[in-house]
């Protein structure tokens, strides 16, 4: 068994994920390899060695400084190739599941996108992984021996805090580099300061909470936790705040530690992104609402009450 990692990095730094995608392929067994990319790999690749990514190759060159998904799956087929990896490992980031889908494609190879589990049956993964909204689950096996590419959902697996790991620089050939796109330039994009899926706690935010002039209340209530800010896409919808905040179907799908819900009715493209999470709080002035169905707490009243109650009460705590 021989698992490629795919270390995604911004601005230098490791994403978490990567370090969960170590942890799936401990648990798995065999040989770990790693792969990061960036203008210089050399600080990200030590800290995958020192995290437990086995081999870990470092491919540095300016035009591996920001994600682009043409030209990474170019290093990692041409990377794949010499290693043979029987499974290659992404986080199901939007990066994540962009890079590995066009990977899968130009390897012709079995891809399964926002696996939950990784298992061995014999000398086969299964990768499980829920459609439909969650409504089935299915194991996905691949028959030919591999690279079987997955990507998995953040904050599923722990993060791997160590093991053994050597880096080795990787050149690769000039022609594998070139893009029909250029990248002139990458803005953070216009969120809270803590990423949504990779957050401990998320704190969300819905059509409850009437206008968009509402909504640093509850990014108060945000900040107040150290959690990052979700939405609804009825709000994003009614532009009140980004696109990138969007949890659901057609926005992240989330696991967090703790989700707070604001004003969120919980149609079911709501839950299909947040349902996993670990402990769900709902604040909804309908008791009937359908998000309480699926929370571990529900507090039935109004958001305008009960968010700066909490707080006030958070603030106090955590400065106590
Ligand atoms: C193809 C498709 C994809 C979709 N993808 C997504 C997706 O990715 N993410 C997503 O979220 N939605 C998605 N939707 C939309 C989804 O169906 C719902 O329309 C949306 O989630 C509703 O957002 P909401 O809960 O904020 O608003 P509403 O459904 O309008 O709910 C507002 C809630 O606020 C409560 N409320 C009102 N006033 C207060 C108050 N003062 N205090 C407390 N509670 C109050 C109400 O009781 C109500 O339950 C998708 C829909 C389709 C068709």
């Amino acid at each position: 068994m021989k698992t490629l990692i795919v270390a995604l990095q911004k601005n230098g730094t490791l994403v978490s994920a990567t370090f969960e995608l170590i942890e799936a392929a401990k648990q798995l067994g065999g040989e770990i390899v790693s792969v990061v990319m960036a203008g210089d790999a050399s600080t990200p690749a030590n800290e995958l060695a020192s995290r437990g990514g086995g081999k870990v190759l470092a491919v540095s060159h300016a035009q591996l400084q920001y994600f682009n998904d043409e030209i990474y799956a170019n290093v990692l087929a041409d990377i794949i190739g010499k290693e043979s990896p029987n499974l290659v490992l992404a986080p199901a980031s939007f990066y994540g599941k962009a890079l590995g889908a066009r990977l899968a494609a130009k390897l012709n190879a079995p891809m399964a996108s926002d696996v939950k589990q990784l298992a061995l049956d014999g000398d086969k993964v299964v990768a499980t992984r829920p459609q439909y909204g969650g409504s089935v689950v299915s194991n996905i096996v691949a028959n030919n021996g591999g690279p079987f590419v997955v990507t998995v959902r953040p904050k599923v697996y722990p993060e791997s805090k160590d093991g053994a790991g050597e880096v080795a620089a990787y050149s690769v050939d000039e022609s594998l580099l070139q893009s029909k796109m250029s990248i002139k330039e990458v803005k953070a994009e216009s969120g809270g300061a803590v990423n949504l899926t990779e957050a401990d706690i998320i704190v969300s935010a819905g059509r409850g909470l009437k206008a968009a002039e509402n909504l640093p209340m509850v990014q108060e209530l945000a900040d107040s936790l150290h959690a990052a800010f979700g939405a609804s896409r009825a709000i994003v919808d009614a532009g009140w705040t980004a696109y990138a905040n969007q949890v659901g179907q057609t926005g992240k799908t989330v696991n967090p530690k703790l989700y707070i819900a604001v004003g969120i009715s919980g149609a079911i493209q709501h839950l299909v992104g947040m349902s996993g999470s670990g402990t769900i709080v709902a604040i909804n002035k309908d008791k009937d609402a359908p998000i309480f169905n699926v929370s571990t707490y529900g507090i039935v009243g109004d958001a305008f009450e009960i968010v700066p109650a909490l707080t006030n009460k958070f603030k106090a705590e955590l400065a106590g």
